[in-house]
């Protein structure tokens, strides 16, 4: 059975939180491990994503993780906001270092933890959290090179994290690749694939360039060809699809689901795996 996690972002609207609830209620039924909520740049939603994440695990009964970056905040402030998550009853952290807001080079705040790992051996110092952090398959803009973003990578699991959550990639190969990489280097934690299924190919294409996600160009021509004939959806789907059988066909047993708050794709895909929502498994029965 593969274990599903769905990431979403604090709404910063009325409308917005609609939205989200809608997002986290078409969910559900897949029995998610855990919701995760994003954290905004510069640690610009500390207290949305604290309300978010508080609101759903109260309100859908489900577990959540929230995000949290060090990213422009004061040691003194992550640790307050860490310590608010846990106050609330939010026991799961997804820990990251976070990047610049107006897209510079990442500067650590004067009094502020200065990368990653020094925040991570800082929540596990706290005892009270279970940390997950981000994993780089294509590697990361700010790696020297693949071996480095790796090593880097058993640094973050060495100071306290059970789990990586990868950033999105295109081919099964990418992750695979990485995934035996790690296992070389001595990562014993899980590692599990972050899944976008694509419902913007214009926007997906901008977000891997940011983040430094090479696109093959057989992809980019498909979803190119898909949107002039009006079918992107389809092609979305079952890219998306493809992608997710391999990988669990190839032994993964977890998969993490970028859903920018739009679920009917990923709930498609989820479908399509054979993951029927527990609901319907219900009206069967
Ligand atoms: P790190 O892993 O610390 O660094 C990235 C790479 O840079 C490393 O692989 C390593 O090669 C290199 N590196 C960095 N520092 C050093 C060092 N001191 N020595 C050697 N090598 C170093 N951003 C948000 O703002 N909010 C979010 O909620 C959020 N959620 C995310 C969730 C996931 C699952 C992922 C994968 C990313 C998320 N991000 C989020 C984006 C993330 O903040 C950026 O990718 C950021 O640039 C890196 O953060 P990190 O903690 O993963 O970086």
């Amino acid at each position: 059975m593969t274990a599903l996690s769905f990431e979403t972002f604090p709404p910063k609207s009325l409308d917005a939180s609609f939205h989200l609830w809608d997002t986290v209620h078409a969910l559900a039924p897949l029995n998610p491990r855990f919701i995760s909520v994003t954290y905004g740049a510069g640690g610009s939603t500390q207290s949305l994503t604290q309300e978010a994440a508080q609101t759903l695990r109260k309100s859908s009964g489900l577990p959540v993780a929230a995000h949290l970056t060090c990213t422009c905040q004061t040691r003194a402030e992550v640790l307050r906001t860490a310590s608010r998550f846990a106050a609330s009853g939010i026991d799961h952290i997804v820990a990251l270092r976070g990047d610049a807001p107006n897209g510079d080079a990442f500067e650590p705040h004067p009094d502020g933890y200065a990368n990653s790992v020094e925040l991570i051996a800082a929540l596990a110092q706290m005892g009270t959290f279970n940390i997950c952090v981000g994993a780089y398959p294509d590697s990361h803009p700010d790696a020297a090179s693949m071996s480095q973003n790796i090593d880097w990578l058993k640094a973050k699991i060495d100071a306290g994290a059970s789990e990586a959550l990868t950033q999105f990639f295109f081919e099964a190969d990418s992750f695979l690749r990485f995934r035996d990489a790690c296992a070389d280097a001595g990562i014993k934690a899980r590692i599990t694939p972050g899944i976008l299924p694509v419902t913007n190919w214009k926007r997906a294409k901008s977000f891997a360039k940011r983040c430094g996600t090479p696109v093959p160009v057989t992809i980019a021509t498909a979803f190119d060809r898909a949107n002039r004939e009006d079918r992107a959806d389809l092609f979305a789907l079952t890219h998306c699809a493809d992608l997710c059988d391999t990988l669990i066909t190839e032994g993964v047993d977890a998969l993490h689901f970028y859903t920018l708050n739009r679920p009917d794709l990923t709930v498609q895909v989820c479908r399509a795996l054979g993951m029927m929502p527990a609901a319907r498994a219900l009206n069967v029965a």
